[in-house]
């Protein structure tokens, strides 16, 4: 059990699809246990298997302390659609509003192999489409036309979870992107998946979206 460094946008190694888990071993429970760990240190809400170098079907989502092991995941049904802001550890110092869908029921493994199915709205299910995602070597940066849209945020007073709680008593309240462009660091406690460490400045970032 570690903390381990968090890869950032520019490795390959994001870029990398996971592969299927078939042996349900330590190898895998030290995984999972280094994901949890390192999610919770970060702070996040949300960890997958390639943002630490392992491309494998791998990812942890842990929302108002409910946390899943999701080993194997596949989304199996849909509905719906929600548009907020979403954030990303590997993609520190900015977030960007995403489209997703509104509520995903995810099939999934734990770590000893036993499947199990869970459903997900609204912050929850942003997780699990953001984790599974990267799963499948995609970020939400992929989604924008443009760099345009990503809105720095400030470092420091970010805490993710309790940016969810927060997410979802505000969720009929408006956003307004304008006012985080003029007060960075107020409003981001919405924004989800964000981690602490050092913002990039725009120019500095790789941008590289993906032709699929
Ligand atoms: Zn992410």
């Amino acid at each position: 059990m570690s903390v381990l460094p968090i890869l950032t946008l520019g490795d390959p190694r994001l870029r990398l699809r996971g592969q299927p888990v078939e042996s349900f071993n330590k190898f895998l429970h030290g995984l999972v246990d280094d994901l949890i760990d390192t999610m919770r240190h970060a702070p996040g809400v949300g960890l997958a298997a390639p943002q630490l170098g392992e491309a494998l079907n791998v990812a942890v989502v842990e929302v108002e302390d409910r946390l899943f092991e999701l080993v194997n995941p596949r989304i199996v049904r849909e509905d719906g659609e929600n548009r907020d802001l979403e954030g990303c550890l590997s993609i520190p110092g900015y977030v960007a509003y995403v489209t997703r869908k509104e509520k995903v029921w995810v099939v999934a493994q734990n770590r000893v192999g036993r499947k199990f199915k869970v459903a997900g709205s609204g912050f929850l299910g942003r997780a699990f489409q953001h984790e599974l995602d990267h799963l499948q070597g995609k970020l939400y940066v992929d989604y924008l036309a443009s760099p345009d849209e990503l809105i720095p945020v400030g470092r420091g007073g970010m805490d993710a979870r309790r940016t969810g709680r927060r997410t979802r008593r505000s969720r009929s309240g408006g956003f307004d992107p304008e006012r985080a462009r003029r007060h960075p660091a107020a409003e981001p406690a919405r924004a989800i998946f964000f981690g602490s460490g050092p913002s990039q400045s725009r120019s500095s970032m790789r941008w590289s979206p993906r032709r699929s």
